[in-house]
Order: C-alpha cells, then structure tokens, then sequence
C-alpha cells in the first residue's frame, strides 16, 4: 500500500453542467496531489440514481481534458483501485454497512416515508432543532427485527451515532471544528434501492482508494463529522481534510451570495460558449480562494502545480468578478500568436461574415481588442454589412471634421483611391497621408469622415486604412460614395 504517496480524488455527482466550483475543485485535487508528487484520481459518485442527468459525465470528460487535468486513475483509465464508478461498486458497500450492524454500530430501520414525514412536519411544527430522524428503529429487539426482515418489509440502514459527548475534526483551512454528538442524525447508509448513499459510499471509497487529502467545497463541513465517525466505527484512519472557500458572485444590491445563475454564467461550457479561453478560465478560478506566495497572476497549469500550497487557501468566500474574469480572457488573447487567434475566432468571423474576406488581416485588427470572443460578431457586423447611419456621424471636434469638410474629404479620397493600382495596407494609407497633405488638414480630418463612411460606426475595430484594405477597393469606394451622397 502506498501509504506515503498524496493521493487526491475528485469525486463529482454526473448531475448536470460543470459549475465553476465543482472545476475549482478538480483543479484544486489536481494542485494538491501534483504539488506533493502524488496521484489524482477520478471518481464517479452516481448512487444518487434520481439525480443523475444523461451527458453528464462526458461533460465531466470533456471538462477535465480540455483544461489538462490529466488523472492517474480513473473509470475510463482504469487503475489498481477500480472500478471507479460508484455503481459499479454497489456489492461492496452493503456488506460493509452489514458488517456495522453485526457489531452494533449500524440499524436496519424499517420506517415508513410516511412516518419520516409526519415526524419532520411534527418537528418543525413546534419549532424544536430537528437533527432529522427520531431514532424509532434504533432499538427494536431482534425478534422484531427479523420477523420484519422475513416478511420482506423495505428497510435502509442507519448508522448508530453516539448520543453523549462531541466530535472534533481538524480541517487544513477551518481548522478545529467540533460538533456535539446529540445533534447528528442517525445518517442512512444504505438506502431501500439497496445503493448507498453518499455519506456512506464516499467514505468507503476514500479508505479503499487510499485517499490522503479530501478536498471539497465548505458545505460538506458539517458532514465531516458523520464521516469520521464511521472511520471510527470501522477503525480506519482519517484522511486529512480540505474544505474549500464559497465561491460567491456579487449581487446588485452589494452584497454577496452563493455564485448561481443569475449572477452570470456559472458553467465552464457556457463560459467557453461565450468566449472565455479555457486557459483563462482555469487560470483565474485557481485564484478563488487560494493566494500564491509570489505577486503574480498569469499562470500555466504546470507553474500553478509548483506554485500551489495548502497553506494558501483561504476560509474566506471568494466573489467571482467576471471583470477580472475579462481581464484574465484579454491577457490570454494577447498572448496568443496571430495565427492561434485567427483559428478561434474565425467562427466568430463566419457566423455573421458570409462574404470572402482575408480572416487574418480581421484577425490582425481584432487580436489586440477582443476581451472576450463572444464581442467578435457585433464589432464587425458592419464589414458584412454597412449599418443605417446619420451623416450627423462625420462630425467630430477632435478630427476637426464638420458636414462641409467631411463632403470635400470624401470627394477627394475617393478620387485619389479610384486611381490606385494596387489595393494594400501602404498604398491606402500613403495616398490617405499624401491628401492631408495636399489638402493642408491634419491626418485625422481626412480619416475621420473615411472611416465613417466605411464603417457606419464611431467605434470600430482597427482605423481608416485597415478597414478599406479589408473590404476590398470596390466595396470601399461603393461605402465612401453613399457617405458622400449623405453630405449632399
Ligand atoms: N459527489 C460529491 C459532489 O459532487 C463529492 C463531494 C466530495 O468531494 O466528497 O458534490
């Protein structure tokens, strides 16, 4: 048994989209065991079988591969500690579960959904702390309790806690918490379809898969107590426990809230769908809730691996701020070559461009102003096609462009670009400059009133010159004559 190799597992339910959370702590599984040496492994925790959602688990695939946390065992790569998916374990956890009632530390309960509800109602009725179930089947004499088994009665089992005294656990981030013994439920095992529940499953799991560190999000705290006893129960030893910070989004009235839809968009395919580079994306959740010792924030994957220690991790929630996200997204394009960006954004490009234009000059303008890739469409909508626009637009104080001079402007442009022979960036702009100096008027009185009549807009992806070489001499000449006729 390795027993001094770090050993991480991120253990996700195949209930639906990978919200950024559940990443943060794939991510963080991956750090912690990658930082020490150790392995990440890969369960499927699908005993939950109401809830489980079809596609799921590619999406936790997908997930996991596109942003490059590589496991070292796991369902579909196998390994020494398989299967790894939960309901290919089922066999293993109720004999386990058996095993705990042979010894007294477990209870077959027999009670019916209907009494569970009648008590929890009567409970909540008059206000007194429900810890959850009463207890009824904890002490059933054993004449009840196989004259109930051979008539075949449903039953689930139930873990027997104790009821005097406290629990208290150490976790790496909260540090000691301690839970009186009176306030946890007589948790479920194994539940009437015969599969176990989480509470339980996991726990067997983490001791059999010889998991070191279990790291997962701050709502399992309260758990941990329930879990440790049953490693008491069976006399194992406990893992070391990581329980990370909230990840919350801000709300409009300031303050903070678990991070859900409708602070944003909260699943790492959307977020991709939308644009935000998975790199980016990875890069910024690795600073949710963990802070690096050196002031820095563009990491790789493999400079977080060597960066990443426990003592980082923060109790405090941290809010996600999809500006800081955008800015994470800007620094990530940037430092793309022209050519890696010219192939992301081409669909971008095609989705509202359905004429032949050069993508790389596009990309050429776009690589340095794009935040997130979703913007591509509506800045260059106008290339495919020129917007309604007011002539009111060639105005413009800065380029000292007014409605008279704008029409002698484009007049003048137009002659002198009718006459190039060649239709490239220097040719463009040498003739442009050539009749500002001609015309005796700064550069930008000549340019202005161009680009708007290219463009239709004020704000625009790249300048005069770069818009007229990517949409061709014709096209151009057709866009500065409709300008002019607006002067008119
Ligand atoms: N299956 C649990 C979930 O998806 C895992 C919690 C844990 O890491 O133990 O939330």
């Amino acid at each position: 048994m390795p027993n001094n190799k770090v050993r991480t597992r991120y253990a996700p339910s195949p209930t639906g989209f990978m919200h950024v959370g559940n990443l943060r702590t794939a991510l963080y599984e991956y750090l912690i065991a990658k930082s020490m040496g150790g392995d990440f492994i890969l369960r499927i925790e699908d005993t939950d079988r109401e809830r489980l959602v079809s596609g799921a688990i590619d999406i936790i695939y997908n997930t996991l591969k596109t942003v490059g946390l590589k496991y070292d065992e796991g369902p579909d790569i196998g390994g020494e500690y398989g299967p790894y998916v939960q309901s290919e374990r089922k066999d293993l956890y109720k004999p386990m579960a058996e095993k705990l009632v042979k010894e007294g530390k477990a209870y077959y309960c027999f009670c019916t959904k209907e009494r569970l509800n009648s008590i929890h109602s009567e409970k909540s009725s008059n206000g007194e702390f429900s810890s959850g179930y009463d207890r009824h089947c904890r002490d059933l004499s054993q004449e009840e309790i196989d004259s109930l088994l051979s008539a075949k009665v449903p039953y689930v089992i139930r873990q027997k806690m104790p009821l005097k005294g406290s629990t208290t656990f150490e976790d790496a981030v909260y540090g000691s918490i301690t839970v009186e013994n009176s306030e946890i439920e007589d948790q479920i095992l194994i539940k009437a379809d015969g599969y176990p529940t989480y509470n339980f499953a996991n726990v067997i799991d983490d001791h059999d898969m010889h998991i070191t560190h279990v790291v997962r999000g701050c709502e399992y705290l309260s758990s941990t107590p329930k879990y440790n006893l049953l490693y008491d129960a069976f006399g194992w030893e406990k893992p070391i426990y990581i329980h990370l910070p909230l990840i919350a989004g801000k709300n409009a009235d300031g303050t903070i809230s678990k991070l859900s839809k409708r602070h944003g968009a909260t699943g790492f395919e959307d977020l991709v769908g939308m644009g935000y580079l998975p790199g980016a994306i990875v890069n910024y959740i690795a600073l949710l809730g963990w802070c690096p010792k050196e002031n820095k924030e563009i990491f790789t994957l493999k400079e977080l691996t060597n960066a990443f220690s426990i003592d980082g991790i923060s109790k405090s929630p941290a809010v996600f701020d999809y500006d800081k996200l955008n800015w994470f997204n800007a620094e990530y394009i940037r430092a793309m070559s022209l050519e890696e960006f010219t192939q992301i954004a081409v669909p971008y490009f095609k989705s509202v461009i359905k004429k032949e234009l050069d993508w790389t000059k596009l990309a050429e303008i776009l690589h340095q102003r794009v935040t997130v890739l979703n913007q591509i469409p509506e800045m260059i909508g106008f290339f495919e096609e020129l917007p309604e626009y007011d002539s009111d637009l060639f105005i413009n104080k800065k380029s000292k462009t007014t409605v008279e001079n704008s029409k002698v402007m484009l007049n003048s442009a137009i002659e002198a670009l009718e006459k190039l022979p060649e239709w490239t960036h220097d040719s463009i702009h040498n003739c442009l400059i050539d009749l500002a100096q001609r015309l005796e008027v700064k550069n930008g009185t000549v340019m202005w009133p161009v680009r708007i009549a290219a463009s239709g807009m004020t704000v625009t992806p790249g300048g005069a010159i770069e818009i007229l070489e990517i949409l061709g001499k014709t096209e151009s000449l057709k866009r500065l004559n409709i300008g002019l006729s607006k002067l008119a």
